[in-house]
């Protein structure tokens, strides 16, 4: 392999000069460490290249050796359970935030091998040579998919019998077609920079359930969708995403923590090893994987680790699941861009990030997909990103760029925050471009009237910020008495629909029955109180009715398990409103 020669050395980047040739991309180790670096530029007779590790004590004259290999990463069953670095090297547990200076890989775990080919078997490119399971597993812990890596394809010479198998033992012999013989374990290397194949990528029709009342029925993603989560400092963009973690729907859970401060991803790394999954009651780690490069790990690495992982989120895409990625957050994944490319003396465009910030922005968000996998089976990616605005100004550059590429905006709004009104997702700054097309989902789901009463409720919301401004000048009570009614409808949209606390035992998840059960019977209100007023009946009088308070508290108060109870709350609703609209009737035949 090559060998180059520093010639400049600054932070991050060095500029070496080589003696052989070396590949744009290609892995290279520096120095006595070997260190872990990428070339990312050739310059004449000079390599750049990006050191993803601490570079104190490398200096002019130390030697950079080549790799002849992409800067990749290994993908296997090992992955799930287990916390890692930007570049995919294993971080065990939550007091060591750094690993060994040059080490490169996770320690083969075991694993048993259960075989699903034999031998003489055509392998296509990315099928499935078996199954693995981990061979500590406790009673009930799912298998996972072996793929054969995408760029492999055979004829079977050889594969193991079922059996425990280090991680990256061959299970597996093919003949390439061109003659040469490949052997296959049950992890293997990817680039990261590189989008794993598929077969076709499918339309997004179903959406990712959140659990999240304000996403999953005002602004839903879909599976195989992309949603960003702006929001300034404090306004709960990692409650929401850990929210989100604990609580969606996909089968595998990729968690980023990208370029946050230690303690702020301490939630994570020491909250999830304990958790519990609600739907499984298996540890929730089972099915996740963590990636921590924090704000005191190498920028560099920062830079890479969005790569690495939804690099990983594809691969379980790849064993036909859904996976969700969450990366906290892009905004310091950026300035990592930007530092490395001042390192490297590009000229800055906006806000000092290069040029290029926006297609690199597009790229990542252009890897999230619902497809085929090239195993015939069904998987995706939905790629959930938050952004740090700087002072939470929205309109600097990744904020507005990535608008640009999501589907969904849930921005998240300070006032709210400072009220203490969670999630703070501001319900007329965002949005969710494909709702439409996830209506035939909650039709299925028994909700049919899922898309009439998202408009009503997000029409209600328009109409209350309207109507505020104009009381705010003339006074509440000079309004007429529908607007009135307009602005204790939306009230209650906010306080019983909208509003739900992370930690609330019952609330912290909301599952689409119960989602459907309060958008129903709050719709329902909102006709009845209608019909009320046109009969002449005050809204101060609504207002105090007793089913107010019960229907306010009614997300902390009704479990998934309840939805009888929705419908009793509803018949007093009713019983109520009856009452109230007959005195108002029986009053006004008594005046008249
Ligand atoms: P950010 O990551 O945007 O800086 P955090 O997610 O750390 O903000 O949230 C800050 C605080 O706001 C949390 O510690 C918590 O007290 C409160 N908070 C945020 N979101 C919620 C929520 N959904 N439910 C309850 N409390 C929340
Ligand atoms: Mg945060």
């Amino acid at each position: 392999m090559s060998i180059a020669s520093i010639r400049w050395i600054s932070g991050p980047v060095l500029r070496a000069v080589a003696a052989g040739p070396f590949a744009l991309r290609e892995a290279v180790r520096v120095g006595p460490r070997a260190l872990l670096g990428e070339v990312v530029r050739l310059d004449g007779d000079e390599i750049v290249v990006q050191v993803y590790e601490d570079t104190t004590g490398m200096r002019p004259g130390i030697e950079v050796h080549g790799t002849g290999l992409p800067l990749a990463i290994p993908l296997g069953p090992g992955l799930l359970g287990n916390i890692f670095d930007g570049l995919l090297r294993p971080l065990s547990g939550s007091d060591s935030q750094f690993v060994q200076p040059g080490a490169h890989r996770a320690e083969a775990g075991l694993f048993a091998f259960a075989p699903r080919v034999k031998t003489g078997d055509t392998l296509a490119p990315g099928a499935i040579v078996g199954d693995a399971t981990r061979a500590a597993a406790a009673a009930g812990e799912r298998s996972q998919a072996v793929l054969a890596p995408p760029d492999v394809a055979g004829e079977v010479l050889a594969v193991a019998a079922p059996g425990d198998q280090r991680e990256d033992a061959t299970v597996c012999t093919v003949r390439l077609a061109d003659g040469t013989v490949r052997e296959l374990s049950m992890r293997h290397d990817w680039p990261v920079r590189v989008p794993r194949p598929v077969a076709r990528r499918l339309p997004a029709a179903v959406p990712l359930v959140t659990g999240q009342r304000i996403i999953d029925c005002l602004f839903p993603v879909a599976q195989g969708g992309k949603a960003a989560v702006p929001g300034g400092f404090g306004t709960g963009k990692t409650v929401l995403l850990e929210a989100l973690a604990k609580g969606c729907s996909a089968d595998v859970i990729v968690y980023l923590g990208c370029g946050e401060r230690g303690n702020e991803m301490a939630g994570v790394l020491e909250e999830f090893p304990q958790l519990t999954d609600s739907k499984t009651g298996r540890p929730l780690m089972e099915r996740t994987v963590i990636i921590a490069n924090t704000s005191n790990m190498p920028v560099a690495a920062r830079e890479a680790s969005i790569y690495s992982a939804i690099t990983v989120a594809e691969y379980f895409r790849d064993q036909g699941l859904s996976v969700a990625l969450m990366a906290d957050s892009t905004s310091r994944w950026a300035e990592a861009l930007r530092e490395v490319s001042g390192r490297f003396g590009e000229l800055p465009g906006e806000g000092g990030y290069p040029a290029y910030l926006s297609s690199r922005i597009a790229d990542f968000y252009e890897r999230a997909a619902i497809v085929e996998t090239l195993a015939g089976g069904i998987g995706s990616v939905t790629v959930i990103g938050a952004i740090s605005p700087p002072s939470g100004d929205f309109s600097e550059p990744v904020t507005s760029h990535t608008k640009r590429y999501v589907k969904a905006l849930w921005a998240l709004d300070v006032k709210r925050a400072q009220a203490r009104f969670y999630p703070a997702i501001h319900p007329l700054q965002s949005y969710a471009e494909d709702a439409g097309t996830f209506a035939p989902w909650w039709t299925a789901q028994g909700n049919s009237q899922w898309l009439p009463l998202r408009r009503r409720f997000l029409t209600l919301l328009d109409d209350e910020a309207r109507l505020e401004r104009m009381a705010r000048i003339i006074g509440k009570d000079a309004l007429p008495v529908r607007q009135q009614l307009t602005l204790l409808c939306a009230g209650l949209v906010n306080e019983a629909f909208l509003r739900q606390s992370a930690f609330s035992p019952i609330d912290r998840v909301c599952a689409p029955g119960r989602q459907s059960a309060m958008m129903r019977l709050l719709g329902r209100f909102i006709d009845l109180a209608e019909g009320a007023v046109a009969a002449g009946l005050h809204t101060d009088r609504i207002a105090r009715m007793a089913c107010m308070r019960p229907l306010q508290r009614m997300g902390e108060e009704i479990g998934d398990g309840e939805l009888p109870r929705f419908a009793e709350l509803q018949a007093a609703m009713e019983r109520e409103f009856a009452e109230l609209t007959q005195r108002t009737e029986g009053s006004d035949a008594a005046h008249g």
